[in-house]
């Protein structure tokens, strides 16, 4: 497997662009601090507004070699007239690499359908980014794995095995995110065991060959005294962390520990 990831989504945050810039500088710095490149690839996902200088931040030094450039969302149509939406094209134009769909505040927060989703997923693919899928129970009852099937059938719909090779997956169980009511992180144990069915159910539904699974990450609630224990498996392709990707000294942590 290529470089596991780590996926920063900054969501609405930081609030300057000099906050911004702080928490990327202690990145290189600590990357800089080290004597080899570390195993990993960086991708942070900063709000629009900050797009274009966050691309020019990680153009420079350390960061330019482990880092890549994504973003929250994609406009379903990369032609249609979408008033305030930011399409593919766009995106791709900035240097933009990677895209979050189906992130459950959207999903659940803002109506996005599976079907929305679903089109983002191609509209991503047509303008060759990345989308990195976010895919996880509301509430881990009787029938969540159920849910997890129903979801990735509906989010993927009509893709073709290459298709859903080109993306990666963030198993994101809702209740484990951070912001959420009573948030705890998943076990390892279990969210390894949601991993497996998910590349399973790949196998099953959408005909994928082993060795063309997208990497599948796990995200909810990673600090640095969990992320270790989910970094070590070799089926967990990486972790997606949302706040304590902004808290800059907690994010160096993380890092060290990995
Ligand atoms: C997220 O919002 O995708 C997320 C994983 O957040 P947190 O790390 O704060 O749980």
């Amino acid at each position: 497997m290529s470089a596991k990831l780590i996926i920063s989504n900054w969501k609405n945050h930081p609030e300057s662009l000099a906050q911004a810039r702080e928490i990327l500088e202690s990145v290189d710095d600590y990357l800089g601090s080290l004597d080899e490149i570390k195993e990993f690839s960086l991708v942070f996902c900063p709000p629009f507004i900050f797009i274009e200088e966050v691309a020019k931040i990680l153009e420079t030094s350390h960061l330019k070699h482990e880092s890549f450039l994504g973003v929250q969302n994609i406009a379903i149509d990369d032609r249609a007239a979408l008033t305030g939406e930011i399409s593919g094209n766009m995106l791709a134009k900035l240097g933009v690499n990677y895209v979050i769909v189906g992130h459950s505040e959207r999903r659940w927060k803002l109506g996005e359908s599976d079907e929305m989703v679903n089109k983002k997923i191609k509209s991503a693919l047509n303008c060759e980014l990345t989308p990195i899928v976010c895919i996880g129970e509301k509430i881990r009852d009787g029938g969540y794995q159920e849910f997890i099937e129903n979801q990735i059938n509906q989010t993927f719909k009509n893709l073709t095995a290459d298709e859903v090779g080109k993306c990666v997956i963030a198993y994101e169980p809702v209740w484990a995110i951070s912001t959420n009511p009573n948030a705890k992180p998943d076990t390892p144990k279990n969210a390894l065991e949601s991993i497996n069915r998910i590349n399973n159910l790949l196998i099953e539904n959408f005909k994928l060959e082993v060795e063309n699974l997208p990497k599948v990450l796990y995200g909810g609630s990673v600090n640095s005294s969990n992320v270790a224990d989910f970094f070590k498996n070799d089926q967990i392709g990486g972790v997606l962390i949302g706040s304590a990707s902004i808290d800059k000294e907690e994010f160096i942590k993380i890092l060290q520990k990995i």
